[in-house]
């Protein structure tokens, strides 16, 4: 792919059985957040409330950049209430300071191109009427955080098979499923939500209690080696909002990340709700919830397929899969490059063969090396951080021999990477170890090289 992830850039893949492919890059960003439920999920059948307070986490744009990330999270929040085409609703806002006031939209959930989004009004202190030539989901959305929420009710409309991890029972999201007129259906947990048709949650949702456990699994482990944490400080707390999954239908993408989210298609949403497809072939799930962690000074060019891969590669080990790399014969690629008389990482085409370089550092300096490089580029001030390709490259180099106190340079050498003599010079400065032993030769499975400390 051709790196535009400058400032504000976009990331589509498209995922195959064996590579990963990203197309295009735009600028333009949506920002958005999450309404819970305030009382009454749900005790019964589909009566769950219409009255909500504002789920309140600030601007997502504001997050990512804290979080040094290139996405933010979705501040799409749903309300779990459904209206047909041109059908109108009205939403009565209780609010102290109106001139903060959230806003809200009809969400549709056709989504045939990955910038879609939905025309957001803000809303007025009482009723306010709204509707759409479509139809779909009502969200509210609010970049603010105010001493006190405010709260919408929502009247008019259809409540669609609503899950809450924690507060509805699977058989109450089969009650829902059973007898909701709504054409989709909504899964939510702390961290991740999905929108999809009513009928794929039919066909693949049996245990939605088990699959949003699941999720939760994926969205910890790569967060775990992006250095997040729920209970960490700032600028290491996990995000705030949801990852927000959506069921898609345009034929020219199989899944792709964008702001607020991801999206996979139709065709592929077993990857995405059956959850034992999702905790054994969710690669691609996986992968496009790594595009949300990938860190903006850390990208440089033609990395964006690359290190997204660091994230997918720590799910897949948390659940206790094979490595893709060793699976797919990939090491193999990598040893035949590494003896090449003449080696340049840049130009390597196979963004697997280029992973393994990222991976061999986790291998060698073990789980704490990716979460504390990411806490490393966290740290630096917006002043130190690089923004061109070549010295992305460079803070690469310097800061993962800081993070492993080892000089890094023979291996990154090894790999084709060429260090300035400002560099070097930095890196000998630290008077860490200069690296003797060949971790280049480590895989997953024979990782018996280990660094020399001395
Ligand atoms: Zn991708």
């Amino acid at each position: 792919m051709n790196n535009k992830w400058g400032k504000k850039a976009i990331q589509m893949c498209l995922v195959t059985s064996l590579t990963v492919t990203a197309i295009g890059g735009f600028a333009g960003s949506v920002s958005i957040a999450w309404a819970a439920p305030v009382k009454g999920v749900q005790t019964s059948q589909t009566d769950y409330s219409r009255l909500f307070t504002v789920e309140q986490f600030g601007d997502p744009d504001v997050e990512a950049s804290k979080l040094r990330k290139v996405f933010n999270g979705s501040n799409h929040q749903t309300t779990g209430i459904y209206v047909k085409p041109n059908e109108t609703v009205t939403i009565n806002l209780t609010i102290v300071n109106a001139s903060k006031a959230p806003r809200a939209a009809i969400f549709d959930p056709y989504i045939t191109h990955y910038k879609y989004k939905p025309e957001y009004v803000t809303l007025k202190p009482g009723p306010n009427t709204i509707s759409s030539p479509k139809g779909g989901i009502v969200y509210i959305q609010t970049f603010d955080i105010l001493p006190v929420a405010p709260q919408v009710d929502v009247q008019g409309g259809e409540k669609i098979p609503f899950f809450i991890l924690g507060k509805t029972t699977n058989e109450e999201w089969q009650r829902m499923l059973d007898e909701s007129e709504s054409p989709w259906a909504e899964l939510i947990s702390d961290r991740v939500h999905i929108t999809v048709q009513k009928s794929k949650a039919k066909q693949y949702v049996q245990d939605p209690t088990a699959l949003m456990q699941a999720h939760n699994r994926v969205v910890e482990a790569e967060e775990k080696i992006s250095g997040l944490g729920v209970n960490s400080k700032a600028p290491n707390q996990s995000p705030k909002y949801r990852y927000h999954f959506k069921e898609v239908f345009d034929n020219d993408s199989y899944m792709y990340a964008w702001y607020n989210g991801a999206g996979v298609h139709t065709d592929s949403i077993d990857k995405l709700i059956d959850v034992n497809t999702f905790l054994t072939e969710g690669w691609g799930p996986w992968h496009e919830l790594g595009h949300l962690h990938q860190l903006e000074p850390m990208e440089w060019d033609d990395m964006g397929e690359v290190m997204v891969n660091i994230y997918s590669m720590a799910a897949q080990r948390a659940l206790g899969q094979k490595s893709r790399l060793e699976e797919e014969g990939i090491y193999d690629l990598a040893f035949k490059y590494l003896n090449q008389s003449k080696v340049d990482y840049h130009a390597l085409e196979d963004p697997f063969v280029k992973l393994t370089m990222l991976w061999q550092l986790h291998l060698a300096y073990g789980d704490q090396f990716y979460p504390e490089l990411h806490e490393a580029y966290r740290y630096l001030p917006k002043s130190q951080l690089p923004s061109t390709h070549e010295e992305k490259v460079q803070t690469f180099m310097l800061l993962a021999s800081r993070v492993a106190e080892q000089n890094l340079l023979p291996f990154f050498k090894k790999w084709g990477l060429t260090p300035t003599a400002s560099t070097t010079k930095k890196i000998q400065a630290m008077k860490y170890p200069l690296l003797k032993s060949e971790i280049w030769k480590n895989t997953d499975s024979n990782n018996s090289i280990k660094p020399n400390r001395r």
